[in-house]
Formats: structure tokens, C-alpha cells, sequence
């Protein structure tokens, strides 16, 4: 079963990619993490694409879709996958359409407003845990619960890399939504909802048309 979720940043789209993968034991490829990985690590790949992704702006097209292909050539993705954060734009779109049939879209839908409150919330520590001031507030203000370090704000999260991430999306991610219309595989969901009862309105979708 080969999946792709879309969604705005904030919609919780990572969270539910992550729960399908586990729950159907499939590969969860997330580009984002890919690339923050190599930026973490400072490895050739990183160096070049760290001042797009602190900025918002998407990495070319060129070196993201080599690494897709790269990843879904994995034995492991001959299951299927769950793709969260790609394809992003037209190219990344023709390009995914070509390499691979795809069964499922599911775009996650939240309004704007809901997302930069989600969002401007949002703390990570450099363990690798992330809060939110609201949902999921550390114990002590500022400081990770696991390893007891300042917690930050991430660069793509401040309010301008936010509200460039959402401009991209509804300008170059969201047209790429008809072609699956066409194709009678994409499933909108309500992202407004709990965790579990987003997962649970995407569940019923693949069990429904399976
Ligand atoms: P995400 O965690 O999916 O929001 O991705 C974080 C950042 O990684 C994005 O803001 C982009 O800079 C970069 N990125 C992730 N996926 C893509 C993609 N498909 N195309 C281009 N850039 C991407």
C-alpha cells in the first residue's frame, strides 16, 4: 500500500503518517526529516540546503527528488510507504507520478489560523523531543523533561518561515490535489480533531477502500 499524506504545516500530518506506517507496517518516509538529519549532521547535502529550510523555502526540486527515489529504490518500500511532505510542487508531482502508482491521498485540512497558533507553540529540545505550550508543556517551563536542557524555538518555526511554509503550500502543493481527484484516490479529512480521532477518519478510509 503505497500512501501519501498532505496537510499544513501544524495539521499534525507527520503524527498521523507515522501512526499508519507502524500500524501497517510500512516504511514512513518524511522528507523533512531527511533533510534536517543531514543538516544536523552537517553531512555535503546539509551544508547546502540548511539556509533554505531555516528560511521555510523548499529545497529544489533536483535534490529532493533524487533522495525520493533514492529511498523508495529501498527493498523495504517494496510493501509500499507512507510519504509525508512530498510531493510538494508541480515537478516533485510529475516526477513521484512517473516513478510510482500511488493508492491513497489523504490531505489533512486545517485552517491557517489554527495552524500559526499550533505552530508559533511549538518547542524542540536538541535531544530530539519536542513540546507545545499548550498541548504538551514541559514540566518545568523551558527546560526538556528527558534530558534537561533550554528548550528553542525552531528556526522554521518563527512567524515569517511559518507563514512563507503556508504560502507555499496552498500556491504550490495543494493544485497538485486535482490530478489525484482525477485519479479517485484522494480523501480529505478533518484536522481540527483529537489525534486519535484524526487517525481513526483515516483508518476508516483505507479499510473502506481496500
Ligand atoms: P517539513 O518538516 O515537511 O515541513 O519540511 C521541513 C523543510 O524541509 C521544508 O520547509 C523545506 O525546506 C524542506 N522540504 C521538505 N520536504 C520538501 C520537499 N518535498 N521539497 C522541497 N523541500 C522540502
Amino acid at each position: 500500500m503505497r500512501i501519501i499524506i498532505f496537510g499544513p504545516q501544524g495539521s499534525g500530518k507527520g503524527t498521523q503518517a507515522e501512526l499508519i506506517a507502524r500500524r501497517h507496517h510500512l516504511p514512513y518516509i518524511s522528507t523533512g526529516d531527511i533533510f534536517r538529519y543531514h543538516l544536523k549532521n552537517q553531512t555535503e547535502l546539509g551544508k547546502k540546503i540548511g539556509v533554505y529550510i531555516n528560511a521555510g523555502k523548499l529545497v529544489s526540486d533536483d535534490l529532493t527528488n533524487e533522495i525520493v527515489k533514492n529511498r523508495i529504490d529501498q527493498p523495504d518500500c517494496a510493501v509500499g510507504f507512507v510519504l509525508d511532505g512530498y510531493p510538494r510542487d508541480q515537478v516533485q508531482f510529475d516526477f513521484l507520478y512517473q516513478l510510482t502508482k500511488i493508492d491513497f491521498v489523504i490531505v489533512i485540512e486545517l485552517i491557517d489560523q489554527e495552524a500559526i497558533r499550533r505552530l508559533g507553540g511549538r518547542l524542540a529540545c536538541k535531544c530530539g523531543l519536542s513540546y507545545h505550550l499548550d498541548f504538551n508543556p514541559p514540566k518545568k517551563t523551558g527546560v526538556c523533561d528527558r534530558c534537561g536542557h533550554a528548550l528553542f524555538k525552531r528556526d522554521d518555526d518563527q512567524l515569517e518561515a511559518i507563514k512563507k511554509r503556508l504560502a507555499i503550500y496552498h500556491q504550490e502543493t495543494e493544485p497538485i490535489f486535482a490530478a489525484y481527484l482525477k485519479d479517485g484516490i484522494l480523501y480529505h479529512i478533518d484536522g481540527s480533531k483529537s489525534i486519535e480521532e484524526v487517525y481513526q477518519q483515516i483508518e476508516k478510509i483505507i479499510h473502506q477502500n481496500s
